[in-house]
């Protein structure tokens, strides 16, 4: 992360814009058909996938511990890799959901055209360049165009993607999209603010430095008084 982030969301928010423009001109049997898409496993599949992924991790931490100069044999760290390949997959458990399956029965027809927000969603990721976290909270709000999300599962979307490996930009990116998709309201935003520890315990060592990122799609883009509003209420209220 570095001062630049801003500017960064600012150009690929051209892109999403684009996009945005798309998915609201299609038609919401192609969203639900892309979101009835994926690849489904069965439970069985699953548990065996995840046990072959926690012993073979096991194994590379042992590795790592050995090249560290640690004993491997002594008490303490008997039973380490293990513990590390299971909070390691707990971390990136997002990759194994999937956002179909958390939305499909909490999207709702309704006549609310006010705006929705969700301020201070709690968020652990992990920094995709040096595997450490950073963690911050979400702020969330959308301006519904005759469907509505359950809340519950707006912090569910931002667990999905956070649960990752992950750079802020993109999380920010990819959960604005994900609204967006899921019931194409008139506009989206999204403001993430989070402290890295590959900046705090390493390299700079800047331990207050905060990044923010947002992403605004429709009308919170093109309207500053929607921006605004939005903006104004994650504050303050
Ligand atoms: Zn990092």
């Amino acid at each position: 992360m570095n001062g630049n982030s801003m500017n960064l969301v600012q150009d690929t928010n051209l892109e999403m814009e684009e996009k945005f423009k798309v998915l609201s001109a299609s038609k919401s049997v192609e969203v639900d058909h892309k979101f009835a898409s994926g690849i489904k496993l069965s439970k069985v599949d699953k548990e065996a996938k995840y046990e072959n992924a926690v012993s073979d991790i096991s194994k590379h931490y042992k590795g790592v511990l050995n090249a560290l100069g640690e004993d491997t044999e002594r008490q303490g760290l008997l039973k380490t890799p293990e513990r590390a390949a299971k909070a390691i997959m707990f971390f990136t458990k997002g990759y194994r959901e999937n956002i179909s399956d958390v939305l499909n029965d909490a999207i709702f027809d309704e006549d609310h055209d006010e705006m929705v927000i969700v301020k201070d969603i709690e968020m652990f990721s992990m920094c995709e360049h040096h595997m450490v976290p950073f963690i911050g909270k979400v702020s969330i709000g959308y301006l519904p165009n005759k469907r509505v999300l359950g809340l519950s599962k707006i912090a569910r979307i931002v667990e999905i993607y956070s649960r990752r490996l992950q750079v802020q930009e993109r999380l920010t990116k990819q959960i604005a999209v994900a609204i967006t998709e899921a019931i194409q309201p008139a506009g989206v935003g999204v403001v993430v603010e989070a402290t890295h520890m590959c900046m705090v315990m390493r390299g700079v060592q800047k331990l207050n430095s905060r990044t923010v990122t947002s992403t605004m799609l429709g009308v919170f883009r093109e309207d500053p008084k929607t921006r605004e509003e939005f903006l104004t209420l994650i504050r303050n209220t």
